[in-house]
């Protein structure tokens, strides 16, 4: 039987060097909700994004994904069972076309299964499917960022991870990013969302969880009551 959660962080302990950032972190994602992860700087955010995509090996607990898990796989082994990680500020290759980007991000698939993926994912971004034929150093940075996105939806994800999509996009481009994912949700895709946009993400998303200085302060639903009280008081309370 299929597993209630797809993504399922137990005990999780994950840092730098000697330096652990990560304590005893569970987190889990449903299929087809949005959760949004909350926190101050420096909490532990991105950290833990990353060692949920397999870009930081964990120390202690575990991933599961589907029921399977992740541990000691690579971001690769991850977007291909499913867990696609799109990182903001990751470069496209501005002297190739928008279409040559997309069809990197789908090397592993068959052409024709390409095509039909980078089809379906520029539908979600009118702006950059006019100029598919184009470098994608015409690009505006924002809609470089949008291609990114893009990129991440050829690999066709059941869970995107969306770390800080706002950042240095314009009101217009956010917008879109947070409709995409109310899309991908319809759809059925599950996404985890790395958001300093506190309001619009809480509208957004199903759940949340907030974080400080490393670990898991607060988990809730975004339609419970009283809900900002109860986020500052994490945000503030801790130690
Ligand atoms: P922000 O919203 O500012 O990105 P965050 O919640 O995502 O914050 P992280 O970026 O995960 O927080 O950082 C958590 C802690 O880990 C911070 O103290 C940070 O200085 C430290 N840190 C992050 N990346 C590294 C790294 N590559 N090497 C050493 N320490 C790091």
């Amino acid at each position: 039987s299929a597993p209630e959660n797809l993504l399922q962080a137990q005990g999780l302990e994950a840092g730098y060097g000697k330096i652990r950032i990560l304590h005893n972190v569970d987190l889990a994602v449903r299929p087809g909700e949005i959760v949004a992860l909350l926190g101050p700087n420096g909490a532990g955010k991105s950290t833990l994004m990353r060692a949920l995509s397999g870009l930081l090996p964990w120390t202690a607990g575990d991933v599961l994904f589907d029921g399977k898990s992740l541990r000691g796989g690579t971001p690769r082994d991850a977007a291909q069972a499913g867990l696609v990680h799109v990182i903001e500020g990751h470069h496209v290759f501005t002297q190739l076309s928008v279409q040559d980007n997309l069809s990197l991000a789908g090397y592993d698939v068959r052409k024709h299964e390409r095509e039909e993926r980078i089809r379906d994912a520029l539908a979600f971004f009118p702006e950059i499917e006019e100029k598919r034929h184009e470098r994608a150093g015409a690009l505006s940075g924002g809609q470089q960022q949008m291609l990114v996105v893009a990129q991440g939806l050829v690999k066709r994800p059941r869970l995107l991870i969306l770390d800080e999509p706002s950042a240095g996009l314009s009101p217009v481009l956010v917008d879109r990013v947070f409709e995409v994912a109310a899309r991908l949700r319809d759809g059925g895709t599950s996404v985890l969302l790395v958001e300093q946009l506190v309001e619009k993400a809480l509208a957004l998303a199903d759940r949340l969880y907030a974080m400080a200085h490393g670990e898991i302060v607060l988990q809730a639903d975004t339609k419970e009551p009283d809900l900002q009280r109860r986020l500052e008081e994490a945000y503030f309370g801790q130690h």
